[in-house]
C-alpha cells in the first residue's frame, strides 16, 4: 500500500518477487495495464489468511494503477450461499479496497465454459470417460508407475460431443461419466494424467438454480475465469504450483490470446490460530465462540469487532511480505501492528478496573473543577478535553500497596504520587475492612501542583490514573486472550478443540470517564495504562460494553519468559 509505484517505473530495490514481475512486465510493455483478481469461494467468512491474498491482489492492482476483480469462485454448488457473498464484499470494502461497482461470478461463465469444453472435444483434447472410479485407478498409475490411455480416448469427436451434450441434458446418473482432458497419461505430474474437467452433479446452485447438472472442475474453470476477465497476473498459494501446467494447458489448447500468468506465493500461517474454514465453522456451529464475528475469531469480521483497525491489518500484511517460503508467523506480529496503529490513532481515556476509593480531606466538599487532559500525545491534532475532578476519587486498587516492595513507585502509606493531568496527592491514612484489605485511602492534595508539577521542584516517581467518583460511569469489559493455548493447534493429530484456552474470554465491570458514553459501536480508545478497547455493538444506551483489542505491552511474551 505504501509505495505508490508508477507503471513502467524503474525496478525498485526492495520489491517482493511478485511486484518485481509485474513491474518488469509493465516496463517491457507486455500489458497496457494490469488486471488481478481475488477469487474466494463463497462458502465461509474471510479470515486472516485471505487477508494476505486480498492485500496482494488489490494492493498490486492499486500500486500499479490497474484493476482487481472480486470474483466469487462459485463452481461447487453444494456449500455456497449469498450470506457469504455479502460478508465477503463487506469485509473487502471495510479493508479499504475497491472492486468497482460489480461482483463477478464464475457461474456467470458456465455457458462459455461449456463452449470451451466442446471446443476442446472438437480439437481432440477432451473426451467422455465412463470408467468406474475403481477402473480409472488401474489406468491412472501412481507416482512410481506411468498410466495408460483409457478406452474413451479412442472415441470419435462426434461421439464425444453427443455424449457430453447428453451429460448436460441430464440423461446420466451422477458420477456415471466425466469429461476428461486428453493430456498425457505418462506425465510424471499426476495432475496432467487426463484430469476430470466436468462432472455430473445434481445439486441446486445458489445463483443458477437447477439449470445445470454438470459442473466444471477448478483446474479447468479457474484459468478460463481469469482469461474471460482479462486478468494479466493471477496470484495463488503454493499448493497450486503443481497445477500450473494444467492452467497453462487449458488456455494454450484453446489458443487463448494473451493468456494470464499464474504466480504462486506462500500462504499465511499464524501461531495460536486455526485457519481452515472447516475448523472455523466447527467453532461457530458447536458454540465454542459466539459467531463468525466473535472477537476471538481470526476472521476479518472478528478482528474488526475486536477493534483492530483496517490499516493495522494492511500493515501486518506488508510486514509479513510475499515470498515462496512457507513459514509460521508469530501472532505477536499482528498484535504489534495493531498496537502501533492504535498508538497513533486511539484517543486516551481513563478507566478504573478495580476501584479503590480515595478521599481528599483538604479538598472542598461539593466542589467540581475541570482539568485539561491531552487526548492523544502522539497526535497533537486530537486536542484536549476537560476531566471532572472532586473530593472523592477512584484509583486502581493495584496502584496502592500497604508495604511496597523495592521498585514500586505508586501509592503507599505516607507516600506522594501524581494523578495524571491532576495534582500530587499524599496518602495520610488507610481504612481497612475486617479482613485487613484497604477499602479507602484518606489523602491530601497539594493545590500548588495543578497540572502535575510542584513549584518547589520536588519530584514524585509514580503517575497513576483516576476518576472522579461523582462523575464516573459504569461499563462492562470483555477481556480477550488467545483462543488457543498452544502454538500450533491441531498439530500432530491432536484434536484442536482440546487445545482451546479456557481463559480466552473473561468479563469484568469497570468505571469510565463519562465522555465514553458518547462513543459509537466500533470506536476504539486507549484506557490509559490498561490497553486498547473497542465499543461493542452489544452496548445499549448507558450500558457500554468494551472489547479489549490488545493490551498495551506484550504481556504474553513477558509471561512466557518467566
Ligand atoms: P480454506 O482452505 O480455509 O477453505 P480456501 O483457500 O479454500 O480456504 P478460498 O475462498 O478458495 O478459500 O480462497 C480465496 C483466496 O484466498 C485464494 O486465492 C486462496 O489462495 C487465498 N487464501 C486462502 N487462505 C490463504 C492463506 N492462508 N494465505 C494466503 N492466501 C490464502
Ligand atoms: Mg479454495
Amino acid at each position: 500500500m505504501s509505495n505508490e509505484t508508477l507503471p513502467g517505473a524503474e525496478s525498485v530495490a526492495g520489491l517482493d518477487f511478485i511486484r518485481q514481475i509485474v513491474s518488469d512486465d509493465l516496463v517491457a510493455g507486455k500489458h497496457d495495464s494490469i488486471v488481478t483478481r481475488f477469487p474466494p469461494e463463497p462458502n465461509g467468512y474471510l479470515h486472516v489468511g485471505h487477508l494476505k491474498a486480498i492485500c496482494l491482489d488489490f494492493g498490486v492492482a492499486r500500486e500499479y494503477h490497474g484493476r482487481c476483480n472480486l470474483r466469487m469462485d462459485d463452481t461447487n454448488p453444494t456449500k455456497e450461499d449469498t450470506e457469504y457473498v455479502d460478508s465477503i464484499a463487506g469485509d473487502i470494502r471495510w479493508l479499504g479496497f475497491d472492486f468497482g461497482s460489480e461482483v463477478h461470478y464464475a457461474s456467470d461463465y458456465f455457458e462459455k465454459m461449456y463452449e470451451c469444453a466442446c471446443e476442446l472435444i472438437r480439437r481432440g483434447k477432451a473426451y467422455v470417460c465412463d470408467l468406474s472410479a475403481e477402473d480409472w485407478e488401474k489406468y491412472r498409475g501412481d507416482s512410481t508407475r506411468p498410466g495408460a490411455n483409457p478406452p474413451g480416448r479412442s472415441r470419435s469427436v462426434e461421439e464425444n460431443l453427443a455424449l457430453f451434450e447428453r451429460m448436460r441434458k441430464g440423461e446420466f446418473e451422477d458420477g456415471a461419466m466425466v469429461l476428461r482432458a486428453a493430456i498425457d497419461m505418462q506425465s510424471p505430474n499426476i495432475h496432467m494424467r487426463d484430469p476430470v474437467i466436468y462432472r455430473i452433479r445434481r445439486a441446486e446452485h445458489f445463483r443458477q438454480g437447477n439449470k445445470w447438472c454438470i459442473y466444471p472442475m477448478y483446474d479447468f474453470a479457474h484459468p478460463l475465469e481469469d482469461a474471460i476477465e482479462g486478468v494479466t497476473h493471477s496470484f495463488c498459494t503454493l499448493e497450486f504450483e503443481i497445477h500450473r501446467p494444467l492452467y497453462d494447458w487449458v488456455l494454450q489448447s484453446l489458443d487463448w490470446p494473451g493468456p494470464p500468468r499464474q504466480i504462486e506465493f506462500s500462504r499465511l500461517a499464524l501461531s495460536y490460530t486455526v485457519m481452515s474454514k472447516r475448523k472455523l465453522l466447527q467453532l461457530v456451529k458447536e458454540n465454542y465462540v459466539k459467531g463468525w464475528d466473535d472477537p476471538r475469531m481470526p476472521t476479518i469480521c472478528g478482528m474488526r469487532r475486536r477493534g483492530m483497525p483496517a490499516a493495522a491489518l494492511r500493515n501486518f500484511c506488508t510486514s509479513v511480505g510475499i515470498t515462496k517460503v512457507n513459514s509460521v508467523t508469530d501472532v505477536g506480529v499482528l498484535e504489534r501492528c495493531v498496537r502501533e496503529e492504535l498508538n497513533r490513532t486511539a484517543p486516551r481515556r481513563m478507566a478504573v478496573l478495580n476501584p479503590l476509593k480515595v478521599t481528599l480531606k483538604n479538598y472542598p466538599e461539593g466542589k467540581t473543577e475541570y482539568l485539561e487532559a491531552v487526548n492523544n500525545p502522539e497526535d497533537p491534532a486530537a486536542g484536549t478535553r476537560q476531566l471532572p475532578f472532586g473530593r472523592e476519587l477512584y484509583i486502581e486498587a493495584t496502584d496502592f500497596m500497604m508495604e511496597p516492595p523495592k521498585g514500586y513507585y505508586r501509592l503507599a502509606p505516607g507516600r506522594e504520587v501524581r494523578l495524571r493531568y491532576g495534582y500530587f496527592i499524599r496518602c495520610e491514612e488507610v481504612k481497612l475492612d475486617d479482613a485487613g484489605k484497604p477499602v479507602e485511602l484518606v489523602c491530601t492534595y497539594d493545590p500548588e501542583t495543578r497540572g502535575g508539577n510542584a513549584p518547589d521542584g520536588r519530584k514524585v516517581k509514580g503517575t497513576i490514573h483516576w476518576l472522579s467518583a461523582a462523575h464516573a460511569a459504569r461499563a462492562s469489559l470483555r477481556l480477550y486472550d488467545r483462543l488457543f493455548s498452544v502454538e500450533a493447534p491441531g498439530a500432530d493429530d491432536v484434536d484442536f478443540l482440546t487445545q482451546l484456552n479456557p481463559d480466552s474470554l473473561q468479563t469484568a465491570e469497570c468505571l469510565i470517564e463519562p465522555s465514553l458514553l458518547e462513543l459509537k459501536a466500533g470506536d476504539t480508545v486507549q484506557f490509559e495504562r490498561q490497553g486498547y478497547f473497542c465499543l461493542d455493538p452489544d452496548s445499549t444506551p448507558g450500558s457500554p460494553v468494551f472489547n479489549r483489542t490488545v493490551t498495551l505491552k506484550d504481556s504474553w511474551s513477558k509471561q512466557q519468559g518467566k
